[in-house]
């Protein structure tokens, strides 16, 4: 999505502006792939999703994905009514655990931060892969999130970016466990809060902090057929802020720095810091704001900064630059009026890690081998999703569709057609098949990785 304009200044950071920026990976449709399409993959994968693929016991499954669409639909519109803005997701929450319970993890709950968790066992000694949606939307309280049904699509805001995710996710528990289907790995299905903006991916965060054994990552989002998230773009960003004694244009002048000036000298500065094009690493100072008056020399002036980099090395090293340039500037401004009453602070406003999952790795060929079957080109993408976390654990993650075509994310013109979604949710669910592995069917792919420790 285009970023929507701005006021120029900067005021209270209005939350729904902010929520507005969030990246979703069909946001990211107009960017080019971020790696070639590996031609082949391994012929142990080939082999597994070969495995599956003919095995009448997978066949009858997938049946049954298709038989359940109504049924997920039904689910997808009850969820997305259920408003969940940014830090208010509980009662959703609520909803999706009792959905869960009914459909047989009894065992599931709602943790601390308020992600609803709950694990389905494998044989035992297998891997075990996260497989999410998130329960957020960038939608405020008050948002008219009734579903409505014409063009043969379903109209609301959320009902995408993630509700299908969600509803997905709660249509797979249901026909794993309607056929007995036994996994050699472990699925940890979550439905987990605080993916969009301001949320700071808090609910990721808090389950790589609380499930140290995680051995990969498959996260749901709206998302074009084939399309495979594999780059975690980080971003930092800070708000910053001048104080200083402030006073008569006139009268004081010569006496007081000015918080405006000191500012301006920051942005001259940040302004020339150079950023390498590969990995793409950007800034930006967003927003200004500040002052009393005409004829006032200004006691303070605030700035906003956005740093991005697909590479968090080279993120901080832009970082670094960019904090140097500030306390400069504050150095410069003071001496130029003899003084010392000029300061800056800062505040990190938004704190996401990034980083990627290799393209010849497991997990990404199994997404690879899965859409071949269902006919699909992969196209691998980047973005800033829930996969963030992981990517920067090392944790091998993927963001991937679930079905349906969708549109306007974070936009009160969303919209989802269900029309032969249920493929996709087969595509992604056969994607998690041979990464766990099906008992009598195929091997576990995904390589169990040593317990991390905090
Ligand atoms: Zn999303």
């Amino acid at each position: 999505m285009p970023r929507p304009p701005r006021a120029l200044r900067l005021a209270p950071l209005a939350p729904l502006v902010l929520a507005l920026l969030c990246a979703v990976p069909g946001a990211q449709a107009q960017n080019n792939a971020v790696a070639p399409t590996p031609a082949q993959v391994a012929p142990e994968v080939d082999k597994a999703y070969t495995q599956l693929m003919a095995a009448p016991a997978i066949q009858k499954l997938l049946e049954a994905v298709k038989a359940d669409h109504d049924r997920a639909v039904e689910d997808l519109k009850m969820l997305t009514e259920i408003e969940a803005p940014p830090f208010k997701e509980q009662k959703r929450a609520e909803a999706f655990l009792a959905r869960m319970k009914a459909l047989g993890l009894a065992d599931a709950k709602i943790d601390a931060e308020g992600n609803v968790v709950g694990l389905r066992k494998g044989t035992g000694n297998g891997p075990k892969l996260l497989i999410s949606a998130h329960l957020d939307t960038v939608f405020p309280a008050g948002t008219d999130v009734k579903v409505k049904e014409h063009d043969g699509k379903l109209h609301a805001p959320g009902i995408a970016d993630d509700t299908r995710g969600l509803s997905v996710l709660l249509s797979w528990l249901k026909v794993l466990n309607d056929n007995k289907v036994q996994t050699v790995g472990d699925l940890l299905f979550v439905a987990n809060v605080g993916e969009e903006e301001l949320g700071n991916l808090r609910g990721m965060k808090a389950i790589f902090r609380d499930h140290l054994d995680i051995d990969g990552m498959v996260g749901l989002e709206p998302s074009p057929d084939g399309n495979v998230l594999i780059l975690g773009t980080a971003s930092h960003r800070y708000e910053v802020t001048f104080k200083g004694p402030g006073g008569h244009s006139f009268g004081a002048f010569g006496q007081v720095p000015s918080a405006i000036h000191g500012m301006g000298r920051a942005i001259a500065k940040i302004a020339e810091v150079r950023t390498p094009s590969f990995p793409k690493t950007t800034f930006t100072v967003g927003t200004v704001g500040g002052g009393t008056s005409v004829n006032t020399i200004a006691p303070d002036a605030r700035m906003a900064i956005d740093i991005r980099s697909d590479d968090m090395a080279s993120l901080l090293e832009t970082e670094k630059k960019i904090l140097a340039a500030i306390d400069e500037a504050v150095v410069e401004e003071n001496k130029r009026w003899n003084v010392g009453t000029l300061s800056a602070s800062n505040k990190l406003i938004g704190d996401r890690p990034g980083g990627r999952t290799p393209s010849d790795s497991v997990m990404v060929e199994a997404a690879i081998r899965s859409n071949t079957t269902f006919g699909h080109k992969t196209l691998l993408r980047g973005g800033s999703t829930d996969a963030n976390v992981p990517m920067s654990y090392g944790i091998p993650a993927i963001i991937i569709g679930s079905g349906g075509k969708s549109t306007g994310f974070h936009a009160l013109s969303e919209s989802i057609d269900v029309t032969d979604a249920w493929k996709g949710a087969q595509n992604s669910l056969v994607t998690v098949l041979g990464l766990v592995g099906v008992q009598g069917v195929s091997p576990a792919l995904l390589p169990k990785r040593p317990a991390r420790t905090r």
